[in-house]
């Protein structure tokens, strides 16, 4: 199989400077790479000018629409995929974390793009600021997709996640995207490209393959470009120092080494359950892949008094892990990557070993399933056990990318946040106990040093979803030596591909822009009630103004025994002496409310089909009896839904008769189309 780039619309044959990819269980070439023949500033003005501007003409909603048909689209052809993972050492579960879970981001975005987003091609972040005295000038961020493009750089381990969880913020964001997989197993990644291409669900320039070097790429970069880089500290490092990324100040997202922590809180002593949930995880985070995951437990920080009972557990749950060829349904653990990656795994060990002792596992003696153990890059879960992890150095240090893990003692449970700590920065670390105040002195004590962190006890013990998964909803990144980067974490990853403005002018220029009213704009008043006109012939700015009504003591008191809110503020005029906020009894808030929709509503039959919420509710005044109340209603935003209705924000303000503010909220209607 020789490898081909998907770049400029096109499969791009392979160059003349072939690269033989091996299986990682026969050691036999699988595929055939290249390096160099892509003219990338090609491929990146492709991507910038079609693909970027397919993608900025749709809306988020649309953009979701296109990640759900994608994830259906993959979902059926997910058993190729299974099938070539086999050579990568991937067993049938790994394969699931990496096929399945990648496919599964995508259904997560779109999902999460139509609930949380707006039908729009752009963001609001936050509200209207008021800065002038008299309101002519005001300012609001709004957000919008850079004109650049997306260069993921992915790792070897999960060729497809880490395409698809980069692939899905970075398009749902209006970003077109050019992926780059790790050589190695870029022949899975090859595999999926291709379903990605041919599914015809992207529009042309939203996706293109890079297979092999990235050449002269990074010469090409502008400020309007993400790199979003899966690896090594070193390549890293390397990229990040590149002059173009420094001189144009591209966006860099890392995502690398870490030695990830587990800690055995003092609660969780041999024989409770938290004991036994500790000794899984470890064992599965050390076996799964093959402990090649940047989140896997690298060290596992025990209390020293349950040191020796760890290590004789994880022996004997690691002793039952059967490792051989992936494709057999008895084998746990498939082999590494390729030779390569085993031997700078064992590289690795003789540095650990200088420091710690190898306590469970052989490299030399170990036995295999259904593969030939000299041919493929296979190595046996390595347990080591480090006596003085304060003073050790190269434990917190080196990453040994595989199934390697440390257990090391403590005394004070300052001294386990000081060790889990000294991974100088990591992705993820796991906490074991049933006990809050523990739980919450590790948290405080570590946060800072980790990107997530998984409480694990009894009580979540059959829902939690591992030390080691990524869920899409939440944050994936940790500081230091982690790359200081962060990806996932919901809509928060879209920030890597927009550009956040502070915009700045009066409000009728504010909603002219944005589509928001926003108080001191031009209202609009029309010959009907708001509520008679069709969704797309209702105006922004669309207002109207209620008549008064005043508030008097039976209103308070009515409501008051209706409802059953007899709250002393409403009630009892001499518990009031003396209150902060009320001059004597007022009427409910909730009363106010009440009253504006029966001042506001437009009753008969029409184009308002339902009222599904208030936002941002706020009771500015307390209202007296005796004081006469009025509402304005406005249109605020409006946001397309489907063929049948959709979405209106309104804009409401009940003041008092002398023009106070007594209440601001916004009130969500559904609203029918016309047609
Ligand atoms: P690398 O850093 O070597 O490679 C990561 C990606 O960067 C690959 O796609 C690679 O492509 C690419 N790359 C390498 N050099 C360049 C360059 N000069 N310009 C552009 N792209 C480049 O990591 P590996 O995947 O080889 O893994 C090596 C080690 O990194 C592991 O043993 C492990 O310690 C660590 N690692 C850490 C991970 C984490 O998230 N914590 C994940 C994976 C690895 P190519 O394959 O073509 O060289």
């Amino acid at each position: 199989m020789k490898l081909e780039s998907f770049v400029c619309g096109q499969w791009a044959a392979p160059g003349r400077d072939l690269i033989e990819i091996a299986s990682a269980v026969s050691g036999d070439v699988v595929a055939q790479a290249t390096s160099g023949g892509i003219d990338m500033r090609k491929t990146l003005d492709y991507a910038r000018g079609t693909g970027g501007a397919h993608l900025r003409r749709l809306t988020f909603h649309q953009r979701a629409d296109m990640l759900k048909k994608l994830g259906q689209y993959l979902t059926e052809r997910k058993e190729q995929l299974y099938k070539l993972s086999f050579q990568t050492g991937a067993t049938r579960i790994d394969n699931t974390i990496d096929v399945d879970g990648g496919i599964g981001t995508l259904f997560v975005y779109a999902g999460k793009g139509r609930r949380e987003l707006p039908n729009a091609k752009f963001l609001l972040d936050g509200g209207v600021e008021s800065l002038s005295k008299a309101g002519s000038f005001a300012g609001q961020h709004i957000v919008t997709p850079l004109h650049g493009v997306a260069v993921h750089i992915n790792a070897f381990n999960f060729p497809c996640w880490g395409m698809l969880e980069k692939l899905a913020p970075a398009l749902l964001a209006g970003v077109p995207v050019v992926t780059k997989p790790a050589t190695v197993t870029s022949y899975v990644a090859h595999a999926l490209a291709r379903m990605i291409a041919e599914s015809g669900i992207l529009p042309d320039g939203a996706f293109q393959l890079v297979v092999g070097s990235t050449g002269d790429l990074f010469d090409h970069l502008t400020c309007q470009d993400v790199v979003s880089f899966t690896g090594s500290a070193e390549t890293s490092q390397k990229l990040q120092r590149h002059p173009v990324i420094a001189r144009e100040a591209v966006r860099f997202v890392a995502e690398r080494d870490s030695l990830n922590a587990a800690i055995l809180a003092p609660d969780a002593a041999p024989g409770t359950p938290e004991f036994d949930l500790f000794i899984k995880e470890v064992a599965k985070e050390m076996t799964v892949k093959a402990g090649q995951k940047c989140t896997a437990i690298r060290r596992a920080i025990a209390p020293s008094a349950h040191v020796d009972a760890v290590i004789a557990a994880l022996r004997e749950r690691l002793a039952k892990i059967t490792i051989g060829n992936p494709e057999l349904e008895s084998v746990r653990m498939g082999p590494l990557v390729g030779l390569d990656q085993r031997r700078d795994v064992l590289a690795h060990l003789a540095k650990l070993r200088s420091e710690a002792e190898l306590v469970s596992g052989d490299p030399d003696r170990f036995s295999v399933e259904g593969a030939d153990a000299a041919r493929g890059a296979f190595v046996p879960p390595l347990l080591l056990h480090c006596a003085n992890p304060a003073s050790a150095v190269s434990v917190h240090e080196i990453e040994a990318f595989g199934p390697v893990c440390t257990v090391m003692g403590y005394d004070a449970l300052d001294d386990a946040v000081t060790l889990a700590n000294r991974g100088g920065g990591s992705l993820v670390a796991s906490v074991y106990t049933h006990d809050t105040k523990i739980a919450s002195d590790l948290v405080f004590g570590i946060g800072s040093f980790h990107g997530r962190l998984v409480m694990i006890d009894r009580d979540c013990a059959k829902e939690q979803t591992g030390h080691g998964s990524p869920m899409p909803q939440m944050v994936h990144g940790g500081p230091g030596r982690a790359g200081g980067g962060e990806e996932l974490g919901g809509i928060r990853s879209l920030q890597h591909y927009m550009q956040r403005s502070a915009l700045q002018g009066s409000p009728a220029m504010l909603t002219g822009i944005t589509g928001s009213w926003s108080k001191g704009a031009a209202i609009v008043e029309k010959e009907r009630h708001p509520f008679r006109y069709h969704f797309e012939d209702l105006d922004i700015g669309q207002t109207f103004m209620s008549k008064e009504r005043t508030i008097t003591l039976e209103d308070i008191e009515h409501f008051a025994h209706f409802t059953g809110d007899t709250f002393y503020a409403h009630m009892d005029e001499e518990a009031t002496k003396g209150h902060p906020f009320f001059p004597g009894r007022v009427a409910h808030g909730y009363l106010l409310l009440s009253f504006a929709a029966g001042l506001f509503v437009d009753p008969d039959p029409g184009p308002v089909l339902a009222n599904y919420g208030l936002d941002s509710l706020r009771f500015v005044k307390p209202v007296q009896p005796g004081e006469a109340i009025k509402v304005r209603l406005t249109a605020k935003e409006k946001s397309p839904r489907n063929k049948q209705y959709g979405e209106v924000r309104w804009d409401v303000e009940i003041t008092t008769a002398s023009g106070e503010t007594a209440a601001t909220y916004e009130l969500l209607t559904m609203n029918a189309v016309r047609s």
